[in-house]
């Protein structure tokens, strides 16, 4: 077989994100490789175009990152689009946790996030430490994790005002793998607004539903 690179460095870049055709029959030994896989990502190249398989130990997202190839490959079609909580939804008392906290803070903004443990799959809620809180504008660091905790959500507040993804979120999540929501309009109790989004591979993908059990917040 003739190498894809010609230096060992060129070549450990490549591995760490493969790049396989979808064979006429859609069925590949290398892909479904990389869609078990506890952790990593690849591409798939079929006449859908071009698929990134992304895993996490709490993600499975297959999303196309291309359109259609306008030339004719003798390849595959490519599988459908999923993107999966392998973790499972996170359980509504969390939910209901997170809101206790943002409401607490008001009228400041604030932050949670909700970790997972792929050894004993239980869900947590951590609330970072703040290094600047006002009702605009909310300075937090990422937890640093035990080793089997992931973050799975990233959750910040903008207070009574609404939810939406401004500019500094946008530069906040570009280089994460994690659902990103914010919540807003704090001080109406059941009538909280909510954005949500997956943030992987430098994209945001909308998420079609809450990660959350039985919350009926349109994501
Ligand atoms: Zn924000």
């Amino acid at each position: 077989m003739i190498d894809l690179a010609d230096d060992d460095t060129a070549a450990a870049v490549l591995a760490q994100v493969p790049c396989y055709p979808v064979p006429p029959s859609g069925r590949s030994p290398a892909i479904d490789a990389l869609r078990e896989a506890r952790t990593g990502q690849g591409l798939a190249i079929g006449q859908a175009g071009v698929m990134l398989i992304l895993r996490r130990p709490w993600l499975a997202l297959d999303t196309y990152v291309t359109r259609p190839p306008s030339a004719y490959l003798p390849y595959g079609k490519g599988d459908q689009e999923r993107a999966e909580l392998r973790c499972g939804l996170v359980p509504h008392v969390f939910l209901e946790m997170v809101l206790r906290h943002l409401r607490a803070a008001l009228p400041n903004e604030a932050a949670a996030f909700v970790t997972w443990n792929e050894k004993t799959r239980a869900f947590a809620v951590e609330f970072p430490d703040i290094d600047e809180a006002t009702p605009s504008r909310l300075v937090y660091r990422t937890p640093v994790l035990p080793p089997d905790w992931h973050v799975v959500c990233d959750i910040h507040s903008h207070g009574t005002g609404p939810a939406f993804f401004s500019a500094t979120d946008n530069a906040d999540d570009a280089h994460a793998t994690k659902i990103s929501l914010v919540f807003g309009r704090l001080d109406q109790p059941g009538h909280e607004d909510m954005a949500s989004r997956l943030c992987a591979a430098g994209m945001f993908l909308p998420i079609p539903r809450s990660p959350f059990q039985g919350d009926d917040h349109a994501a």
